[in-house]
């Protein structure tokens, strides 16, 4: 029978997905994340399956879902959404539907007696996943992204607000909003706040939420199917329209123009239309002028990267989230080393977390710097006299200057003995090099400096962890 076929082959490209992620992370992470994830339900463009835990979900999306989604599109050549949910082990999950029911009465049998998924079913039919995604897509809105959720500072609050504004505006303040910025700072969370907040506040407004890929994916389909017809109406009979990540949509002729008629046609009736891309309008590759132009009219907000103290406030929002207790200083650790991007602060974040829940132990820096190795080692680089003298003169609050200076008093001379302390554990210096960096000092000050800190470190706890936390934030 038809369906079963369909559902057979799901299941073998799902194996060969995991198969192949398998080997890409190694047997013991295969064992704690991926083989506990049961399969649900999906079709070539949705895959739903379910962790029994809260932490295991958010560790699996934010470690593994990228992934997953990148070999699905290898091994089926089109995208798919992939979505984790929470089944607790007191609700027993379902013996997965696709791997071994022969017969549909089974499935409603399992479906109906074990699964408590609400308000879905667990099994959705191609079609239905069809239905959902262009009705209302809530299967691909993740519920952390909210507002509420969203830590705000500089390099994001104008797009923050004019998405709020968007999400609160009764009549349609500009048209597009369109946002822009680097990966994992923020677009896709923004544009999915947006939508379930207007899902809150009117219900009855219709509101998609696609990814261009996506897009492009059900117009070809469309025109495969020969059904251009409703896919045009679907569209057009939108009250909001995101789009997210329209990069993707550049040197696609046939998928741009009915993109930008789609488009046209919604910001004419003055419904809501939200883009996001990684560049500007101006600056899209493979885009047709007046779409870029026409693009540019709205509201354009870009995301800029993240600055320490936003950095700081995410990690301490997530902690709280995860309801985890972590150490300041390892936090402040973590800000001042993962500078790349907001997703890889949070999967760091949840590496030590998931470290620190499997081994039963709290988080410390030193578990930190152990569990992160890979990443810490990636992002790093060579440390300088000049960075050290910097930093250490940032942590005590002294100028920089007076590293080099002849001043005496405790308050400066302190951390440049630190500094100098530093520079001898971190570079490869020599104490006479060491001491000309720091107005010319001579070599047996080096040393006094070193001996100096070192016997501190052995009798002040504190004093030790202040070097120790200077060092790894600086660290090779
Ligand atoms: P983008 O779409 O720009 O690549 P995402 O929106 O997917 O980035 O964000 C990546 C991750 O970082 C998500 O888990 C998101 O929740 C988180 N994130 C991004 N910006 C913030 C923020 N300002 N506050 C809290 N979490 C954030
Ligand atoms: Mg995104």
């Amino acid at each position: 029978m038809a369906q079963s076929e369909v559902i057979l082959s799901f299941q073998q490209q799902w194996d060969r997905v995991l198969g192949r992620l398998r080997t890409e992370v190694g047997e013991a992470a295969y064992r704690s994340w991926l083989k506990p994830l049961s399969l649900l339900s999906g079709d070539e463009s949705f895959i739903r399956m379910a962790v029994p835990t809260r932490f295991m979900r958010d560790w699996v999306a934010s470690n593994y879902q990228d992934r997953i989604q990148a070999l699905w599109l290898e091994e089926v050549g089109a995208p798919a959404d992939v979505e984790i949910v929470v089944l607790s082990p007191s609700r027993p999950v379902p013996k997965p539907a696709l791997v071994d029911l022969k017969d549909e009465s089974e499935i409603v049998h399992a479906s109906k007696k074990e699964t408590h998924l609400e308000p879905e079913p667990p099994i959705l039919s191609v079609e239905a996943v069809q239905e959902q995604d262009v009705q209302q897509i809530t299967g691909s809105l993740d519920p952390r992204f909210t507002f509420e959720n969203f830590v705000v500072g500089k390099p994001n609050e104008l797009a923050y607000a004019a998405a709020q504004r968007v999400a609160d505006a009764e009549a349609v303040p500009f048209n597009p909003l369109f946002l822009y910025g680097g990966v994992g700072l923020g677009k896709t969370h923004l544009m999915h706040a947006i939508a379930h907040q207007i899902r809150k506040a009117h219900p009855e407004k219709k509101v998609i939420y696609l990814s261009a890929e996506k897009f492009m994916y059900q117009f070809v389909r469309a025109l495969r199917t020969k059904d251009t017809m409703s896919f045009k109406e679907q569209f057009r009979s939108v009250d909001v329209l995101m789009i997210d990540d329209v990069q993707f949509i550049g040197g696609r002729e046939a998928t741009q123009e009915e993109f930008f008629h789609t488009f046209n046609a919604l910001v004419d009736q003055n419904r809501q239309v939200i883009i996001s891309a990684d560049k500007s309008p101006s600056d899209l590759e493979g885009v047709e002028e007046r779409m870029k132009s026409r693009l540019g009219w709205g509201l354009v907000a870009d995301i800029h990267p993240t600055t320490y103290e936003l950095r700081l406030g995410i990690l301490e929002s997530k902690a709280e989230q995860l309801d985890v207790d972590i150490p300041q200083k390892v936090v402040e650790f973590l800000a001042h080393k993962i500078t790349s991007n907001i997703r890889e602060l949070e999967g760091a974040l949840n590496r030590i977390v998931a470290h620190a829940t499997l081994v039963g132990r709290s988080v410390t820096l030193e578990s930190t710097q152990e569990v992160l190795h890979d990443l810490l080692r990636a992002n790093d680089r060579r440390v300088t006299i000049e960075e050290i003298q910097k930093k250490v003169a940032e942590h005590f609050n002294v100028r920089v200057s007076d590293m080099h200076s002849a001043r005496r008093a405790r308050a400066v001379a302190r951390p440049r003995q630190i500094a100098m302390y530093l520079s001898k554990q971190l570079t490869s210096r020599s104490l006479p090099e060491i001491g000309r960096k720091f107005g010319g000092r001579d070599h047996t000050t080096v040393m006094h400096a070193v001996k100096k800190v070192e016997e501190l470190k052995s009798t002040d706890l504190e004093f030790a962890e202040d070097i120790e936390l200077l060092s790894r934030m600086l660290e090779n």
